[in-house]
């Protein structure tokens, strides 16, 4: 468990942290980001579900997903606004479509193949980025996803990426109940113009394939431990 010093505790008054945690599908970001984020205290910011919201919305309003300039229009056109809720001992950012949040809708496995067409439309990626940049509101931040070391919060010194091999992270989801193309997903994310998968510059890469998640998560808390007495 991470204690904080003082002296870090007035220094993150001062300015909110971003723990960037970025990877592949699957690779563990959500459980270790919510893992990492109770052990500090932080926020959770779960920036996937709001490419998933999003799909969904464009799918209930029967937007033609693989056409960008109409998926650009209903991105100026939807209404949206930001929550901060406690969840089992965790401050999670929620964002609602006129003022509902679409939890079990946005997790089938067609939303995911819909969410990583409308997340390659540069539009869509602005208007993200601008929303989760205003996540910071809500105080210290773990926030995931696959461009927010590179894209979102490039200015942060805490980022990660975490991977684990393709049997693995397949084995990971079908033991969730969703069967699905992960190298399929993954392909489109890192091959796509903007803002694509990538590891960020300085992100410390963790391969999770044999670790369990009380390993990966004690991992990245060590190291947040390190870049915190290194930063003071
Ligand atoms: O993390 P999750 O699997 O919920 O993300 C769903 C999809 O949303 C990804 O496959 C990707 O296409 C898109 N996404 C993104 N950038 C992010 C987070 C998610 O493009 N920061």
């Amino acid at each position: 468990m991470l204690i904080l010093s003082k002296e870090n505790i007035l220094n993150l008054k001062k300015h909110p942290i971003v723990i960037a945690i970025d990877g592949t599908s699957a690779s563990g970001k959500s459980t270790n980001s919510k893992l990492v984020a109770k052990a500090l205290g932080y926020v959770y910011v779960d920036t996937g579900a709001m490419y998933r919201t999003f799909a969904w919305y464009c799918v209930q309003k029967h937007v033609d997903i693989h056409d960008d300039k109409a998926v650009a229009a209903a991105c100026r056109k939807w209404k949206t606004s930001l929550e901060c809720v406690e969840k089992n001992h965790l401050r999670v950012v929620h964002l609602l479509v006129e003022g509902y949040f679409p939890e079990k809708e946005i997790r089938t496995a067609e939303a995911s193949a819909a969410t990583s067409l409308i997340a390659a439309v540069p539009k869509v990626r602005d208007w993200m980025k601008k929303t989760q940049r205003d996540c910071i509101q809500f105080g210290n931040l773990v926030m995931e996803g696959r461009d927010i070391g590179t894209n979102v919060f490039p200015e942060t010194d805490y980022k990660f990426y975490l991977d684990a091999k393709l049997e693995e992270r397949s084995a990971r989801r079908a033991a969730d109940g969703v069967n699905e193309n992960l190298a399929a997903r993954d392909q489109r994310d890192s091959q796509r113009a903007a803002a694509p998968l990538m590891i960020a510059l300085g992100a410390k890469v963790i391969d999770n394939s044999k670790m369990t998640s009380a390993e990966t998560s004690g991992l990245l808390i060590a190291e947040i431990q390190k870049l915190f007495t290194a930063n003071k």
